[in-house]
């Protein structure tokens, strides 16, 4: 079973990332080792390596493996940087994040899905992340500033506490709009101003709280 999941890994790579434009092989490598298959449950376990996002529980869903791709490729990563990312959900992306970067903070505002993100990826080693159980809307201030931010969820805009939180040079992914649809944004920030740049049109769950949707 696990060879077969190792091939499938292997095939998701080549045939929905690389294919479609990933180039940083960092980021192609550590979509090669993580094994996605243990992030969801078991019941959509023989899925995980499909072409499509998956339910995870509590209506939230983990990310087509192209879109956890694409938006790390985004951030630019090359081992030193101090990452945020808002929607911990299964704990996928952050474990990706985690063998590109220094450290990873996840924020998840649902406690349940904040415990079982957090025994994950304890047990499968993932030690330089920290799962934190807030409104990830708000940021992380007492570890900001933050090299790259990327935001699992969707919303309305860009929320000003993340901005602040970005370092001089930083990058930050995000999917902003409506409930239905989103655009992925990239904000770089250079000189104490944000360049904001349309990457492509997304489906995201929504991201709740002060700056997100109160809804
Ligand atoms: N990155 C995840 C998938 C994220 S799904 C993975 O790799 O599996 C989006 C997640 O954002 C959900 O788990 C949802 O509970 C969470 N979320 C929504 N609003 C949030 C908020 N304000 N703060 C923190 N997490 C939030």
């Amino acid at each position: 079973m696990n060879e077969d999941f190792l091939q499938a890994r292997m095939d998701m790579v080549s045939n929905q990332i690389s294919r479609r434009g990933v180039k940083d092989e960092r980021v192609l490598d550590a979509m090669r080792q993580v094994p996605r298959h243990a992030f969801v449950p078991p019941d959509v376990q023989l899925n995980a390596y499909d072409d499509f996002p998956l339910p995870i529980g509590m209506g939230q869903t983990i990310s087509q493996p192209y879109i956890v791709g694409l938006m790390t490729e985004l951030l630019k990563l090359t081992g030193h940087e101090k990452v945020l990312e808002i929607g911990t959900g299964s704990g996928y992306q952050a474990a990706i994040l985690s063998l590109l970067c220094k450290q990873v903070f996840t924020l998840e505002r649902h406690p349940q899905l904040a415990e079982v993100a957090k025994t994950r990826l304890k047990a499968l080693g993932y030690s330089n992340v920290m799962v934190i159980c807030k409104d990830g809307s708000l940021g992380f201030p007492e570890q900001a500033p933050f090299d790259g931010i990327i935001v699992t969820a969707a919303s309305p805009r860009i929320p000003q506490p993340l901005l602040d939180q970005l370092e001089e040079g930083g990058r930050m992914v995000i999917p902003t709009g409506s409930q239905g649809s989103q655009t992925l944004q990239l904000a770089v920030k250079l000189t104490g101003s944000v360049q904001i740049t349309d990457i492509l049109s997304v489906v995201f769950v929504p991201l709740r709280g002060e700056h997100g949707w109160n809804v």
